[in-house]
């Protein structure tokens, strides 16, 4: 198909889906207008075959979701920072989900030994994180494997570096929520695996250095 004709049918294949929504339920967009209310923020990679709510069995307005090349959660990143505050502050989101993927191209990018300019430094916190588990790393033979587990490893991160933001800490010791939970999706088979992060163990382990649950 021809990019210009596929490009067309986008907006054909929206007024079907509208009316295939309006169908089944007429209030549909009636009630989403009114706001939102997820549960959830999701924290994913950008990669197309990746899509949070469809591996979720999710509907709109059930769902937060914040993606970016190889799911990070970067310190001096405004645009995460302002999407974990929102969701914790206002949406009052119950779980926070870091996902990756398994043959994740930005983990493979950042393991190669090439300037890729502007992604570099995107990149370099792949490295970080390969650094920080380097033994563990180095000792898988398979490139592959190794490469999968540190995709494993990158969400556990990612987890901490969320973990380590001041909604976070002071929403869960008030409210009790949101926890933080880490999973990774396999390409080939569509499966959904919960990394089964101890979210309070790795709380309490964080407030050790990055306690930040004091004052206002
Ligand atoms: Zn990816």
């Amino acid at each position: 198909m021809l990019i210009e004709e596929s490009y067309r049918k986008i907006f054909e294949e929206n007024s079907k889906w509208v009316k295939k929504k309006k169908t089944e339920d007429p209030d549909f967009f009636n009630h989403l207008a009114n706001g939102q209310n997820p549960d959830y923020l999701y924290i994913g990679c950008s990669d197309s075959r990746v899509h949070a709510n469809e591996i979720m069995g999710l509907q709109p307005g059930e769902v937060f979701v914040h993606r970016n090349i190889a799911n990070m959660v970067v310190n001096s990143d405004l645009n995460i920072l302002s999407v974990i505050n929102y969701a914790v502050e206002y949406l009052h989101v119950k779980y926070i989900i870091v996902c990756g993927h398994y043959d994740c191209g930005g983990i493979k990018a950042a393991m190669e030994p090439k300037d890729l300019g502007i992604l570099n430094p995107w990149l370099r916190n792949v490295r970080d994180v390969y650094r920080l588990h380097e033994k563990e790393l180095d000792a898988i033979e398979d490139t592959k494997e190794r490469y999968n587990r540190l995709v494993e490893l990158n969400v556990y991160e990612q987890c901490l570096n969320v973990i380590k933001t001041a909604e976070v800490q002071k929403s869960f010791l008030a409210n009790g929520y949101p926890r933080v939970a880490g999973w990774v999706y396999g390409l080939n088979d569509g499966i959904l695996r919960d990394l089964k992060i101890n979210f309070k163990e790795e709380l309490n382990h964080i407030r050790k250095i990055y306690d930040l649950t004091k004052g206002e």
